[in-house]
């Protein structure tokens, strides 16, 4: 797993300019004062809208987000074919290609959050193509590509009628969010377990929660408010695919 001599993990310039613009984001964790261990968290819109957002992340953009700031590759042979494409003389592949798996595109809605934007989440929206005639299987949605001039499946005219893909939903503006951006609705406090189970606050699953996790003196409880800025996200994302303690991974020691 060591990676010696491997070359620098490239940090996508999209997460550098994220950390430069360092969104934070206010939780509130709940701390059992005796142990230092992390119960649980609450928090709000932005910060569940970015642990949904890891579902949509591809596996290259994963691996490269996860291995930053670390000396050996945090994650198990997939971290290998990653680092062989970057390894392989880009004569041995196809044009462009090189680039698409070390800087793999977000799925189709993926909607950047605060804390985690990635290359491909906030740039042009993509253009997509159909064909003029709006070909489409029968009962089914019209054909279409990312590819200007790909041949239509049904009448083989090249696909060159563009359509732009909304920007709203992927705007990350606090102040100006558009309803709908990011995945779950505003106003909602959310409890996060340490294994990442989330759902909506109410009293009864946090005493539920308190009973499983044997909590049996309230005295023995703190809340404590911090800030989870972009370096925290990335150690969310590695914590939540190598522990089921993922917020007492990172934030034990706070
Ligand atoms: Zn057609």
């Amino acid at each position: 797993m060591a990676k010696p001599g491997a070359p620098p993990i490239v940090v996508p310039k999209s997460c550098e300019s994220a950390q430069q613009r360092a969104d934070l984001v206010r939780v509130q964790l709940l701390v059992q004062k005796s142990t230092k261990r992390v119960l649980y968290m609450e928090a709000g819109k932005d910060f569940v809208d970015m642990l949904f957002s890891f579902l949509m992340l591809p596996t290259g953009a994963v691996i490269k987000l996860i291995s930053q700031g670390l000396n050996e590759w945090p994650v198990g042979a997939i971290s290998n074919i990653f680092k062989s494409v970057d390894n392989l003389n880009a004569s041995f592949m196809n044009i462009g290609c090189k680039d698409i798996l070390l800087s793999p595109q977000p799925a189709w809605g993926y909607r950047a959050s605060s804390l985690l934007r990635i290359q491909g989440a906030e740039s042009e929206p993509t253009t997509y193509y159909i064909c003029s005639n709006f070909c489409k299987r029968p009962g089914s949605r019209t054909f279409m590509t990312r590819n200007l001039g790909d041949l239509c499946p049904t009448c083989k005219y090249p696909m060159t009628s563009a359509l732009t893909e909304s920007q709203e939903p992927l705007s990350t503006e606090l102040e100006s969010k558009p309803a709908g951006a990011g995945y779950v609705k505003e106003n909602t406090t959310f409890m996060i377990t340490d294994d990442m189970e989330i759902f909506a606050t109410s009293t009864i699953k946090s005493i539920v929660l308190l009973n499983k996790l044997k909590v049996e003196n309230m005295s023995d409880l703190d809340s404590l408010e911090i800030t989870v800025g972009v370096t925290q996200a990335f150690q969310l994302l590695r914590a939540s695919l190598t522990t089921s303690s993922a917020l007492n991974d990172v934030f034990a020691k706070e």
